[in-house]
């Protein structure tokens, strides 16, 4: 029998009641419209393709819409034969995961947020990305976590870029330093939640977050903007899982040369 691996994508942190808020300035949104038009446009098959999601569900209607968000910017090259089901789970502790198994083939995407979030959707597609669509499918070598994973986000060539500047950025900057420090840099209280941290800082997990990111800026998808603005917003250091625009310049950059090379953009 197949060994199923997991990403998950881990929910809460400490303070989930933080209150959003917005750090965009004037007309932040408008700006993010604009967007809509960045970018060299989609190429190959449609990644909407290899997805199925009833419509009749809410998980289903947000996936849709995220679906046609990636539609816009970037395209793959091949169809999954079996189109990957995105339904909904009641599973607690973590918003959403992607699963596949010790052949390399993916099974599933779950979403148990509620309300569901796109960015979590996008997130788990992220994962997708990286296990199979980066190098071709990825096996699963041992239990999640325990690092028996290699995925391209880990260590392919083709992501050498990426990780630089994933590794370069402020954000990763905060997230080592309350590594050391035990203490959130944004509110000054004690981190008790390690694993939460450490997982934080994969580079499995910064992949599908600066993926959903990447989504949201290049689509111009304006509930998505708002979705991440309020992650900006919170005021623990769940805050830094999303770069600032600025701070977020080079990954986008690194992102545009992967999707180019891979033959995914114009
Ligand atoms: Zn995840």
């Amino acid at each position: 029998m197949a060994i199923v691996l997991v990403l998950r994508h881990m929910g809460k942190g400490p303070h989930p009641s933080g209150s959003p808020q917005s750090i965009h300035g004037k007309g932040g949104l408008a700006v993010h419209e604009d967007k809509a038009e960045y970018g060299p446009g989609p190429a190959g098959e449609k990644l909407s393709a290899s997805f199925k999601a009833s419509k009749k569900t809410t998980v289903g209607l947000v996936a849709g819409e995220v679906l046609e968000a990636i539609d816009k910017v970037h395209g793959l090259n091949r169809v999954m034969e079996q189109p990957i089901p995105i339904k909904s789970s009641t599973a607690k502790g973590r918003n959403g995961q992607f699963r596949y198994n010790s052949r390399g083939e993916a099974m599933d995407i779950s979403i148990s947020t509620y309300p569901t979030k796109l960015l979590t959707v996008a997130h788990e597609i992220g994962h997708f990305i990286d296990q199979q669509m980066v190098e071709g499918p990825k096996k699963a070598h041992g239990a999640w976590g325990m690092g028996g994973e290699e995925l391209p986000s880990d260590g392919s060539p083709l992501l050498k870029e990426w990780r630089e500047a994933v590794k370069n950025s402020d954000s990763a900057a905060q997230l080592r330093k309350m590594r050391t420090t035990g203490i959130d840099p944004f509110s000054g209280e004690k981190i008790y939640d390690w694993r939460y941290l450490l997982n934080l800082c994969s580079y499995g997990e910064m992949f599908a977050r600066s993926y959903s990111q990447y989504i949201t800026t290049g689509s111009g998808n304006a509930n998505m903007m708002d979705e991440l603005d309020t992650k900006r917003g919170m005021k623990y250091y769940d805050r830094y899982k999303y770069l600032t625009d600025e701070d977020f310049e080079p990954i986008a950059t690194a992102f545009d040369n992967l999707f180019k090379k891979l033959g995914w953009t114009k």
